[in-house]
């Protein structure tokens, strides 16, 4: 079995008209060609090159982490003398990659990566989560050495990167006892020795995953009797250093069992700053969850797919009252759900991929060049939209994967609730993702400001304009009058002027240009490659009574009411 071979959806993705602009802006005019044997020639060696590496993350998912992950779930990873030790399946998952050189995938060839685009490396991710969504944390932390490559010198590179793409673990450090989804609260002391020259960290950091990484970016307070975000720096320490940071202990958590969530103790831990003092959160962190936003939308993506093939299978299978359930329509128009929220997250996923890749390969060609005045122009919209469609995707996908991951148990009856079955523990391991990378709450509160300013309706207008089969043509109706909703409830939130009742409906707006903004999506998939038709048919009707819904609830929703829901 293989988990990117036995999906064609992945392969539509990287065969999307906007890849050859990201192979070329990503590859500068294939420069490096000469420089390393394994450096593409032009896109579509690019194309195939990707398409062999998804092969072998396909078969170690597939072979490998799958199967491991069962015993993983049960083992879980454990704290021996303030280190932690995984499960036996985790570390030969771990080796699996490692061996196959699939750590440091996205990062430069000058230090042993691969130089993939995001889009292949998020795809990756969404094949490992597949497989095992506790697992693809561990993994896909190397998201962290980006923000090394963007941000750090020369020397830091250099001591760093080399080692993630030799399989070197990443953490990131972020939140603390009294900083959450509030990271300007951070307290973790950097201080500064004018004596050595070096930084040193001391302080608490919680629900750190894989929090024994052995390289550790952190963000501190560096600057004395500062409160705010201005107040704080972004360092990496190397974990191998000393024994300056100790694990207290790892959660005992509902799901995600494999993958260590730590309590750790900084005790006079050197390490480097990295990029300028102050602009840690402001700008690095931003920047780093950002990433570690898309690879949650990946990870969610993984979990409907799980979701979807445990849920398909089953259904075939059992029978009941003489036939196979899956002939039921109450199961399959479950199973059809499940697989539309799927793909309409997919679509989403692969777009906001696309966004960020051509604004951060705009980004890397800056540092090496000016941009002209056309490129600029273009770097700051695509930009735009990626800052736009990750909440989002993070939103959605997330969402998605909880209520797919409920609805493949019910599909499974009585045995869903049991061990036995592998949903059981999708369901689990579904819930963190609405949690962590920021709660959806949060990603409602970066995405209404796409609301407010329009940046949503304008991408919207340029879907509308896109050539979609003449075969969905009432569609196209349906959704002029959902377009219309949409404008009305945004006027009337907008119009209100009060910043609570904009907060109090945001997630419902938010949700509305969602779900316009996929039903495109599908549509226009759909009409590169039927095997989307049905989705995206599926996905409208569902869509269309979810925006209607938030639409009469808004129109008939006056601002002084909400006063009756605050509960106190
Ligand atoms: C398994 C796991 C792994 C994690 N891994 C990491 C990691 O690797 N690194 C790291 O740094 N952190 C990690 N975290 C921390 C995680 O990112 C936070 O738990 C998350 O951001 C929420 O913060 P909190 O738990 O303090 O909740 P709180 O911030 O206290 O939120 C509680 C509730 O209030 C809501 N809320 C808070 N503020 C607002 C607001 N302004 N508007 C609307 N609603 C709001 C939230 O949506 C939520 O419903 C992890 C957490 C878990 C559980």
């Amino acid at each position: 079995m293989n988990y990117y071979s036995n999906n064609p959806a992945l392969k539509f993705q990287l065969s999307h008209p906007l890849m050859q602009k990201i192979v070329t802006l990503r590859e500068q005019n294939f420069n490096e060609k000469d420089l390393f044997d394994f450096a593409p020639k032009d896109f579509e060696d690019a194309i195939d090159n990707y398409e062999r590496v998804m092969e072998i993350v396909g078969e170690i998912a597939a072979e490998i982490i799958a199967p491991n992950a069962e015993g993983v779930d049960k083992e879980g990873p454990q704290v021996i003398n303030n280190r932690v030790i995984y499960a036996r399946g985790t570390q030969e998952n771990h080796d699996a990659l490692t061996q196959a050189g699939l750590y440091g995938m996205s990062l430069p060839r000058a230090y042993g990566g691969l130089n993939f685009p995001l889009t292949p490396y998020v795809m990756s991710g969404e094949i490992v989560s597949r497989a095992d969504a506790g697992f693809a944390n561990i993994w896909g932390l190397q998201d962290c050495a980006e923000t090394i490559a963007e941000f750090a010198d020369e020397e830091t590179k250099k001591e760093f990167l080399p080692r993630v793409c030799e399989g070197a673990t990443c953490s990131m450090d972020l939140t603390e006892p009294d900083a959450g989804s509030d990271l300007q609260a951070v307290q973790l002391k950097a201080t500064y020795n004018e004596h050595d020259g070096v930084w040193y960290l001391n302080g608490v950091k919680r629900f750190i995953t894989n929090g024994d990484a052995q390289i550790k970016l952190v963000l501190a307070r560096s600057e004395e009797g500062s409160a705010d975000a201005r107040g704080l720096s972004y360092f990496v320490a190397d974990n191998n250093f000393d024994h300056t940071i100790k694990v207290r202990r790892i959660e005992n958590k509902l799901g995600i069992k494999g993958s260590p969530t730590c309590e750790l103790v900084f005790t006079n831990t050197p390490a480097r700053l990295v990029g300028s003092r102050r602009m840690g959160l402001i700008k690095y962190v931003m920047s780093l969850m950002n990433g570690a936003r898309l690879g949650v939308g990946a990870q969610s993506v993984g979990v409907s797919q799980a979701a979807y093939d445990e849920a398909l299978a089953y259904a075939r299978d059992r029978r009941q009252f003489g036939k196979a359930i899956i002939e039921f329509p109450a199961v399959y128009e479950m199973l059809s759900m499940i697989k539309a929220k799927l793909e309409a997250t997919r679509a989403l996923l692969y777009e906001t991929a696309r966004f960020v890749d051509i604004y951060k390969a705009y980004e890397a060609i800056e540092s090496t060049r000016k941009l002209t005045p056309e490129e600029r122009a273009d770097y700051k919209e695509y930009q735009k939209l990626a800052d736009a469609f990750t909440p989002i995707l993070k939103m959605f996908a997330s969402e998605y994967a909880n209520q797919n991951a409920y609805d493949s148990i019910q599909v499974h009856g009585g045995s869903g609730f049991m061990k036995d079955y592998a949903c059981e523990r999708i369901y689990r391991d579904a819930r963190i993702l609405t949690i962590y990378e920021g709660t959806s709450q949060l990603q409602t509160v970066a995405a209404i400001r796409h609301v407010t300013t329009g940046n949503y309706l304008k991408q919207i207008r340029y879907y509308q304009e896109q050539p979609i089969s003449p075969e969905f043509n009432s569609f196209k109706k349906r959704l002029d009058s959902m377009i219309t909703l949409y404008e009305n409830a945004v006027n009337r939130v907008v119009d209100s002027k009060n910043p609570e009742y904009i907060d109090f409906q945001a997630r419902r707006v938010v949700e509305m240009a969602g779900h316009i903004i996929m039903c495109y999506l599908l549509l226009i998939d759909a009409t590169r490659d039927s095997m989307f038709s049905k989705s995206a048919e599926i996905y409208l009707k569902f869509a269309e009574v979810e925006v209607r819904k938030h639409a009469t609830y808004i129109k008939h929703f006056e601002v002084d009411q909400i006063d009756k829901y605050r509960m106190v």
